[in-house]
Formats: structure tokens, C-alpha cells, sequence
């Protein structure tokens, strides 16, 4: 049966809890290593939510769609072209993206993300699914006019606020078919199915593993399908994935954007004092 793991804050605390309709089950502990579920059940509507986990490596996948690597206007990889996100770049459900001034253009990419649940280095396509815990919904958001201008993809992808997670982790399905659409001010943009992966979740978490270590609530964002295109201050942008529900954000100017979570790594102090 599946299940719905949410992160959030209440009353200053930060804790993982089961998601029940409306009605959260506080766990006591790490959902990555040990932990119980308590007595206490808690509204939805009176948290904070957070991102789902606390990744150390937030890994993703280029070019995993036939459709989208020719509207680039890019050859198909023989091998998954992997980058990195710094976790600074996370974002909760209903949290801002900021349209940074250095940002010419800002994309939306709906993205299917693996999330890790068990340490594995090296190891094969056959083993690979024993290591992933679930899955929750990302947007790779990016500023694609650096993307070109750069050559390599890390400025593009790692301002503050462009990894956008959740809203929950869903364990105990199988998400090798599964829609996924992007959403643009109620505006379907984007419509594809994970089944057209071309590199596929078993060999994407194989294939990274070879490159590096993969720990407990690390995530694979494993690729967007065609139709990307560019988003404005103002809009709303809607990532739904089939089982996993819809992962809601707003863009916004530095100026307007809305901090409200103590991020356990610091980085949304700084942002009250931005002018653009
Ligand atoms: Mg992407």
C-alpha cells in the first residue's frame, strides 16, 4: 500500500510525519534510519511544510526524454548526462522561485525524483531498486539563456530556490509508468509519462552509483519531457505527477519573495535584505 511521508515545521520543531487525508501522524526520529510513529496527529493546515528529505547530493539527469533532447536541438546521449544541484537550491510545496536579476530567462521542467533510502556504491541495475525508498515530484527550474551562454549547467541550475520538491515522498508504488505534466497558470505545457524515460530508474541509480556514493535521502531527478518553455513574476507553476499529487509554486521578484522557512541550512536569512 502506498504511503505519504511529509517533512514540516510546527511550533519551532522540525519532524517527518505520515500524511492521512488531511490528518498528519507525527513520527519521532529519521524516516532514513530509526524511527516510530507516535499518539499524536496533527491538522495539515496547521504545519509548514518543508522539503521531504535533507539530500547531501541532489543529482540530476539531462536530456532523458527523446522529445525534449530535439527540442533542444541536441543528440541523444549514449550514456545519462548527470549535474548537480547545491541543496541551497531546494524549495518546499507553496514556497517562491525568485526570478533573480542576473536571470534572462526561467524555465519550468517536470521532473519524476528518485529519493535514495538505503547507502550504495557500485551497484548493479538487477540490485538497484532495493536502494530506492520512493519518489516525491521536482522542478528543475533553470535559467536557460546561462544554460546555453555557460556550455556547463551549473550556474543555470542552482540559484536559490530552483529546486523546488515535493509536496510528500510516496513509498510502495511502481513509478515506471506514470503521467506527468507541468502546469503553467492552469495551462497544461508539458504531458509525457515516465515510461519514456530513456534511461530508465533502475539503470539511472546504477549508473550514478558508479560514479559516486548515494546515502539516505539523497534524490535523482531523472530528466523532463518536451514542452518547456518560460515562466514570468506573477505566475504560478503546477508540477502533477500520477500517484505523487501536484507540487505548487509561485515565481515572484526578489524583492516580494517570502521566506517563511528556517531552513536548517541557513540560506533564507540573507534574502530579506535583497534589492534588485
Ligand atoms: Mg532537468
Amino acid at each position: 500500500m502506498p504511503l505519504q511521508y511529509i517533512r514540516f515545521s510546527l511550533d519551532g520543531n522540525t519532524h517527518y510525519g505520515l500524511l492521512q487525508g488531511n490528518q498528519i501522524v507525527i513520527i519521532e526520529g529519521d524516516i532514513f534510519a530509526d524511527y516510530k510513529f507516535t499518539d499524536r496527529v496533527v491538522p495539515l493546515e496547521d504545519v509548514t511544510l518543508l522539503p521531504p528529505c535533507q539530500p547531501g547530493s541532489i543529482v540530476c539527469v539531462g536530456l532523458n526524454y527523446r522529445q525534449h533532447a530535439l527540442e533542444m536541438g541536441l543528440e541523444l546521449p549514449s550514456e545519462p548526462i548527470i549535474f548537480l544541484k547545491p541543496h541551497t537550491s531546494l524549495l518546499p510545496h507553496q514556497g517562491d522561485i525568485v526570478y533573480w536579476p542576473s536571470v534572462g530567462r526561467l524555465d519550468y521542467e517536470a521532473e519524476l525524483a528518485i529519493i535514495i533510502g538505503r547507502q550504495c556504491h557500485m551497484v548493479s541495475e538487477e540490485d538497484a531498486m532495493q536502494y530506492v525508498f520512493g519518489y516525491t515530484i521536482a522542478n528543475d527550474v533553470t535559467a536557460r539563456d546561462l544554460q546555453r551562454k555557460d556550455g556547463q549547467w551549473t550556474r543555470a541550475k542552482s540559484f536559490d530556490t530552483f529546486c523546488p520538491l515535493g509536496p510528500s515522498i510516496v513509498t510502495g508504488i511502481d513509478a515506471g509508468n506514470l503521467r506527468l505534466k507541468a502546469i503553467l497558470n492552469g495551462q497544461v505545457q508539458q504531458d509525457g509519462s515516465t515510461a519514456d524515460l530513456i534511461f530508465n530508474i533502475p539503470q539511472l541509480v546504477s549508473f550514478v552509483s558508479q560514479v559516486f556514493t548515494l546515502n539516505p535521502g539523497d534524490i535523482i531527478l531523472t530528466g523532463t519531457p518536451s514542452g518547456i518553455g518560460p515562466m514570468q513574476v506573477g505566475d504560478e507553476i503546477q508540477i502533477e505527477i500520477e500517484g505523487l499529487g501536484t507540487l505548487t509554486n509561485r515565481v515572484v521578484a526578489p524583492q516580494t519573495a517570502r521566506f517563511p522557512i528556517q531552513q536548517e541550512n541557513g540560506c533564507h536569512t540573507k534574502h530579506t535584505q535583497v534589492h534588485a
